[in-house]
């Protein structure tokens, strides 16, 4: 297929100008296996993107292929429409076996899809429908996907914007991004006021926030820049939806499946949301989305959301595997404790380096936030990001053969995703790598 710059070159000359990992990450993989991508220039790279979340058991995992191989050997039909299926009533099976238990005994489930966003676009049409209201809160730095509901709902104002007008019926609250925090950083005490923020709008008359159809949040924001929610916050927005009958929807798309240390991260807080949207993991590295939500909820209608790719045969056959897989080996047990350790290691390195502003992260979803350390303190007493430094930090860090990719308000925040299968020695070598990465960029 040509060398390794000859297909770099020619897709960027074919591919559309809005190309995003491929414009930041150079590397053409060609094989890879767990954590290690190989490119096509021979080189090897320990992969800390993970498909952007997606694969908790890293590339290729042989339960993952064999549970593909094993519906291509079967004869069973790779296209089902929505139709049941053995693979399908597996796949389900083993799903509502991880969900909190409200919403594995009387829980539904619509299969969406094929990519996250799909399943947000669901979430947010069937609390339309259930509560015949339109508005949606959403938060600041929130990303939910790129068709236009989803992008309604995303907090970026650059991505908005390419579907012209914002959607009215869209308020954006803050989130608790505790380094940046409006209401002051302090965890808990801020985030009793952001609650207490967004119990008012809510009850004011005058402060033009409608009864919304749902209140759509992710547990821990990704692409935001690694924020985790308090607890205490999560509490809070579900007390306050739940006491004004609002519908509050959990973006698991990339928390899910044992990445922030429990199988889904809102069990962290005991909360139980009334809507999640599932993608990325649950599908194995194949495209797979699903919303699950209350019975209550269920007032579609046959056809209400209808859909040609809703149930892949391979990705709902890798996804049992990857789910089974986590349960069975308690992954999420093991990315609480190393990416506990990883925190650790890494808040060691912040206090060598000026420019590291902030470490933070629950499981293996990690986010180091570099700052500009000539400049002044921002209005919440942090120095401001450095988008610049952080691109460099990905470039020395590709040079040690580590992918890591940005994320963030300003794309200042390296995020550190890697697979719950990493191995010690691997966790070792990704932080030595982004230690020198960070060296060599910052000097
Ligand atoms: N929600 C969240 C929290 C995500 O992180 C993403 C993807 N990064 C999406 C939704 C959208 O998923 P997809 O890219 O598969 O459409």
């Amino acid at each position: 297929f040509g060398t390794g710059e000859e297909i770099l070159r020619r897709q960027a000359q074919r591919e559309s100008a809005a190309r995003t990992y491929a414009r930041s990450l150079p590397v053409v993989p060609v094989r890879a296996r767990g954590m290690t991508v190989e490119g096509a220039d021979g080189r090897r790279y320990l992969d800390c993107l993970s498909g952007a979340g997606t694969l908790a058991l890293g590339h290729n995992h042989p339960v993952v292929l064999e549970a593909i191989r094993g519906v291509l050997d079967s004869g069973a039909p790779l296209h089902v429409l929505d139709l049941a299926t053995p693979v399908k009533d597996e796949f389900t099976t083993a799903l509502f076996e991880t969900l909190p238990r409200e919403l594995a005994e009387h829980g539904r489930i619509q299969f969406c899809g094929p990519a996250g966003t799909d399943a947000v676009e669901a979430a947010v049409k069937l609390t339309r429908a259930a509560t015949g209201r339109a508005g949606l809160l959403a938060f600041s730095g929130a990303y939910h996907g790129m068709t236009a509901g989803a992008l309604a709902a995303t907090g970026d104002n650059f991505l908005r914007a390419m579907v012209g007008e914002a959607d009215a019926r869209v308020t954006r609250l803050p989130y608790p991004y505790d380094y940046r925090c409006p209401f002051g950083t302090g965890g808990d005490r801020g985030a009793e006021l952001s609650a207490r923020w967004t119990a008012h709008l809510l009850d004011d008359p005058k402060g033009g926030v409608q009864p919304p159809a749902a209140m759509l949040l992710e547990p821990v924001q990704g692409e935001g820049g690694v924020i985790p929610a308090p607890d205490a916050w999560m509490r809070r927005m579900r007390e306050i939806t739940a006491a004004r009958g609002i519908p509050l929807i959990a973006d698991e798309v990339q928390t899910g499946v044992g990445r922030t240390g429990t199988f889904w991260a809102v069990e962290r807080s005991g909360v139980v949301p009334d809507v999640m949207v599932l993608s990325k993991a649950i599908g194995g590295s194949l495209p797979l989305a699903v919303i699950v939500y209350r019975e209550e909820l269920d007032v579609w209608q046959p056809g209400a959301h209808a859909g040609t790719f809703r149930g892949n045969q391979l990705a709902m056959a890798a996804g049992t595997a990857t789910l089974r897989y986590v349960r069975r080996n308690a992954l999420h047990e093991r990315a609480e404790a190393l990416g506990a350790r990883m925190l650790g290691r890494l808040r060691g390195l912040a206090a060598h380096h000026a420019c590291v502003g902030d470490v933070r992260g629950r499981g293996l979803m990690i986010g180091v936030e570099l700052v500009d350390t000539e400049a002044e303190p921002d209005d919440y007493g942090a120095l401001p990001a450095a988008p610049a430094l952080a691109a460099r930090v990905r470039h020395e860090a590709l040079r040690r053969g580590l992918i890591v990719e940005l994320g963030g308000r300003h794309a200042a925040v390296v995020r550190l995703l890697p697979p719950l299968t990493i191995t010690d020695e691997q966790a070792e070598a990704v932080l030595e790598r982004l230690g020198d990465a960070i060296e060599a960029a910052a000097g």
